[in-house]
């Protein structure tokens, strides 16, 4: 029978895949198509542990990936299988509340969306429109980043310019990670035995793109990240909060323009900037360990940061049940995890040094000591949440 969800998460570049069974929550087929729009465009597929790569370059674009795929899961006997397609769309502005099923009406929501993610909602169109003609009979569902966080006040989500710009151009605070943001809290509600209706939950989801997130009674009340997916936390090659004035003071010393800046703090600052470096994480600790200055420094500012954005958030909550650490560097990294537990000490947080070392590589659960707030870690899986809203919305 049909009853499994194909995800798709389609970049201007690349293509994520996965095919999910929502009853088991298993992932059947996971793949990556990378390079697209390349001539040495390529997939890689993912099944019971064996890897298979495949070369795109007779069609190196994403129509050629859409097809790679179907081709693979007929190959596989999994293509009857498919009974919806659960897409990605990274900003769904004030429309987009909850997931929602594709029809042309929300196709051209998505469009008017765009001007507020350049970069991310032309691509995500692409994907769909691409599975569309692929799969012409199977119902869409599209996923927003952003509509977990409309749940935020209004005091939260306004920045104190001249209320026009909101009015009439949307300049507003929106959130991302959202779908990680919703199924983490719940996972750790789950985990704690907490009712997810009366609970106060801090989400740190730490990867190359980083957001924290207050979630107040299963809903979002405020986040880190606010009109782009620059503002909050240091990131990899993402700056974070930074002054206003500086945008003009750095176009002036370095002579660019205002595209030249916002690309400067997107792509060369973070650890990166920092460190001087690396933007992985994993780089940056192997060389903090060794004595680097600069790797010691980014990873300083990170976690001062990130613990001061963190405290921040539970104002918003007026108390704290849990922290949640996901994401590549909140699942894996137990230095950054202790550090920033031990400056939040005085919230009650506590560490449990041996349950934090071992919450690495899959491994979540619980990090906390015996009093105060829980701390813990849970992988994220964007994929499933998508997976279980599709399934939802097109049963
Ligand atoms: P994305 O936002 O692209 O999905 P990920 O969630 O995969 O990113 O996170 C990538 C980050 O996780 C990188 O900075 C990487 O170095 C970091 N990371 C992965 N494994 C470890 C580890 N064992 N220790 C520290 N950082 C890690």
């Amino acid at each position: 029978m049909s009853n499994d969800i194909l995800v798709i998460n389609c970049g201007s570049s690349s293509l994520k895949f996965a095919l999910i069974n929502p009853q088991t929550q298993e992932a059947l087929l996971t793949g990556l198509a990378e390079k697209l729009g390349h001539a040495d465009a390529y997939v890689t597929v993912k099944q019971d542990g064996a890897k298979e790569t495949a070369s795109l370059s007779h069609q190196p674009d994403h129509a050629g990936a859409m097809h790679a795929i179907i081709a693979t899961l007929k190959a596989r006997n999994l293509f009857d299988q498919v009974a919806a397609v659960g897409h990605r769309v990274v900003h769904g502005g004030e429309n987009f509340k909850a997931s929602t099923l594709i029809d042309d009406a929300v196709i051209a929501e998505i469009e008017g969306c765009a001007k507020l993610a350049p970069l991310h909602n032309p691509a995500n169109l692409l994907g769909i429109r691409t599975a569309i003609e692929c799969f012409p009979t199977l119902k869409q569902v599209v996923v927003f980043d952003t509509a977990f966080h409309q749940t935020m006040p209004e005091h939260a989500y306004l920045y104190a310019v001249p209320m026009s710009l909101y009015r009439e151009h949307g300049l507003r605070r929106y959130g991302f990670h959202g779908t990680s943001h919703r199924y983490v809290s719940a996972e750790a509600a789950k985990v704690l035995g907490l009712p997810l209706d009366n609970s106060a939950i801090v989400v740190a989801h730490l990867g190359n793109g980083a957001s924290a997130a207050a979630i107040l009674n299963g809903k979002s009340v405020d986040t880190t990240m606010g009109l782009t997916p620059l503002e909050g936390l240091v990131m990899g090659t993402r700056s974070g909060d930074i002054d206003p004035g500086a945008h003009a003071y750095i176009g002036a010393q370095l002579g660019l323009d205002l595209d030249g800046v916002t690309d400067l703090l997107n792509k060369q600052s973070g650890l990166l900037g920092l460190s001087e470096l690396s933007n992985d994480c994993r780089e940056i600790e192997d060389a903090a360990a060794e004595g680097h200055a600069g790797a010691l420094l980014a990873l300083n500012v990170f976690c001062y940061r990130l613990a001061k954005q963190i405290a921040a958030l539970t104002v918003s909550l007026g108390r704290l049940d849990a922290l949640v650490f996901t994401g590549g560097i909140g699942e894996n990294s137990s230095i950054i995890r202790a550090k920033v537990i031990e400056q939040l000490g005085f919230l009650g947080l506590t560490l449990d040094a041996s349950a934090n070392d071992a919450a690495i590589r899959g491994k979540a659960g619980k990090i906390s000591g015996a009093t105060g707030p829980a701390a813990l870690v849970v992988n994220t899986n964007e994929e499933l949440m998508i997976a279980l809203d599709t399934a939802a919305l097109t049963a």
